[in-house]
């Protein structure tokens, strides 16, 4: 019964999107460039529990870049320091993907090894103006093994 469940669930990975299993920007867990790592933002970035945690520059649509609960190890929060110091000096590149990406593209970029965490955009030509690149959540390799497994998998 469960291998017949995986077998339908590696399947549908030809038809699902990133879209159908992504975490949206609204429930991400994110921080502003211009946060100071002192005590209390450290706190509440140790309280998420996530692993990658994107960085946004004026409004939670424009990711500017990804930073690593690992990059803290050598941060001590009574020197303040400020985000960008950290970002700067690990420089990881994020990595955006299309809404309609299909899930068995997105397995092989993640086996590839860049980030296990991607961006989820799409091109928003609705409306009057020109159009823009819309942020709408955030996709990591676990999302796409979930879809295969066809079970949630619980945090540590
Ligand atoms: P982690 O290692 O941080 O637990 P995983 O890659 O195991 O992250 O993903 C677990 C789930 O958490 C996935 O559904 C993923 O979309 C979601 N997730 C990962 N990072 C974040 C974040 N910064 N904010 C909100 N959800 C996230």
């Amino acid at each position: 019964k469960e291998e017949l469940n995986m077998i339908q669930g590696a399947l549908e990975l030809r038809t699902k999107t990133v879209q159908d299993v992504m975490t949206p920007i609204s429930n991400s867990f994110m921080i502003h460039s211009d946060a100071v790592l002192d005590f209390n933002t450290m706190s509440e970035i140790m309280e998420s529990g996530y692993t990658r945690i994107p960085v946004f520059e004026h409004e939670r649509s424009n990711i500017v870049d990804i930073m690593f609960v690992k990059d803290l190890a050598f941060v001590d929060p009574d020197d303040c320091t400020t985000l960008k110091t950290i970002t700067k000096f690990y420089n990881h590149t994020v990595h955006f993907v299309f809404h309609d990406t299909k899930l068995d593209s997105m397995l092989e970029e993640f086996k590839k090894g860049k980030s296990h965490l991607a961006i989820v955009q799409k091109v928003n030509d609705e409306g009057e103006g020109d159009p823009f690149y819309e942020v709408l959540g955030l996709v990591t390799l676990e999302d796409v093994i979930e879809e295969i497994i066809k079970s949630e998998i619980l945090d540590e």
